[in-house]
């Protein structure tokens, strides 16, 4: 058990597990976090067992979306997401990429009928190697994760 407490406990709150070294800025970043007034503790680059190095993310009082853990999939898969309460892991899931994604991101073409029609982005994802690929509904390009994480 002490071993395990790599990150002060909490209370309440979600704690993202298991994400990969050097990632978890980029979810701290992606899912604001530091623009909203929720307490954040953050280990990066901590020893793991199965991956080496990891980093992790408990933030107080919070619970995420569903659109919100979909992004995350994105940039952390294999994480797990612990929901805390009174110090007691309550429920657990394993971040796993979805199938299609709507609304997260903007299509990143330009010339996309997103952009100009009322209707929300819709990416196919799909994994490839170590990158996903999302293909937009709309325009049927397809892109990297890491460019339209970026937008
Ligand atoms: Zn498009």
């Amino acid at each position: 058990m002490t071993n395990k407490l790599q990150v002060e406990a909490i209370r309440k709150g979600t704690v993202i597990d298991h994400i990969p070294a050097g990632q978890g800025v980029k979810i701290l970043d992606r899912l604001h976090l530091l623009d909203s007034d929720v307490s954040i503790t953050v280990g990066f680059n901590l020893p793991s067992k199965a991956q080496g190095r990891k980093d992790i993310i408990k933030v107080t009082d919070l619970k995420f979306t569903e659109q919100e853990a979909n992004q995350l999939a994105l940039f952390a898969q294999g994480a797990t997401i612990n929901v805390i309460d009174e110090y007691s892991v309550v429920d657990k899931f394993n971040m796993t990429v979805p199938e299609t994604l709507r609304g997260a991101f903007p299509c990143p073409n330009s010339n996309c009928i997103t952009h100009n029609e009322p209707v929300s982005s819709y990416f196919y994802l799909r994994e490839q190697n170590d990158d996903i690929r999302l293909k937009c509904h709309y325009c049927e390009k397809s892109f990297s994760k890491d460019i339209v994480s970026e937008l």
